[in-house]
């Protein structure tokens, strides 16, 4: 079951559970028209939910998916003829199953640990929600067609909605664009020295002098500059540091 899934304390299941029990959890299947597609759209973002390759992770959001499994699924045309139906349309089924880094527990889980290297502090919110929708295609980068249902428990805790501040600032990723355009450099063997400036002068034509938003950024750190350095160097077979004193 779902429960058994979430990583959470004992105690934050029983807080799930009596809720689920009272007053139900929330369920809301989405039918294929337009309207009920922009309101499931519309619940989704209200959420802060992110679906890979669909709608970005915002850096600060709280929430991890922390379950994804998939199935393909038949459509049969219903003005087609039975005898034409042997041959349906594939689409592939998608059920997420998010939670609340301010209720998720390390120390339970598939990768429990003592360390705590999540964002946001565990202040045992019972949030959780599963998402299932429907895809073009088996890749999990296939396009969304319909969201099909959102359930689960959607409001955090008090506790939870007061907690603004993350323990960990995000780790925002570089914009692809971006990445892309340095490893380009990299690629043509462009100096080091130079990388940074060049990526700097693109990044301001492209996006004026900001540093970047929630999603992505668009400043490249030394630290990333060496490290993509060492991802070409390896792929072109170029040697990756002077040999010391063998
Ligand atoms: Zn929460």
């Amino acid at each position: 079951s779902i429960l058994s899934a979430l990583r959470i304390s004992d105690d934050v299941k029983t807080v799930i559970k009596q809720q689920a029990d009272s007053v139900g959890l929330d369920c809301r299947r989405f039918g294929l028209d337009q309207v009920q597609q922009d309101q499931a759209l519309e619940l989704i973002i209200s959420l802060n939910m992110h679906i890979p390759s669909e709608l970005e992770r915002d850096a600060r959001s709280k929430l991890v998916i922390i379950s994804a499994d998939h199935n393909s699924v038949n459509w049969y045309d219903p003005v087609k003829k039975k005898s034409d139906q042997s041959n349906p349309i594939k689409f592939e089924r998608w059920r997420r199953v998010y939670q609340c880094l301010s209720g998720s527990d390390n120390t339970v889980g598939h990768h429990a640990g003592k360390r705590r290297d999540m964002a946001w502090k565990d202040v045992g919110c019972p949030f959780w929600v599963k998402l299932t929708t429907t895809h073009h295609g088996k890749k999990a980068d296939s396009m969304i067609l319909t969201i099909d249902e959102v359930l689960g428990e959607l409001t955090h805790s008090a506790e939870c909605q007061h907690l603004t501040e993350m323990e960990i600032n995000p780790r925002i990723p570089l914009h692809p664009e971006f990445r892309e355009y340095a490893i380009s450099l990299l690629e043509i063997r462009v100096p080091l020295t130079q990388l940074k400036q060049l990526c700097r002068a693109w990044a301001e034509e492209k996006w004026g002098a900001s540093p970047g938003d929630n999603h992505f950024r668009h400043i490249l750190s030394s630290h990333e500059t060496t490290s993509l350095y060492r991802t070409i160097s390896r792929k072109q077979g170029i040697p990756q540091a002077a040999p010391q004193d063998n």
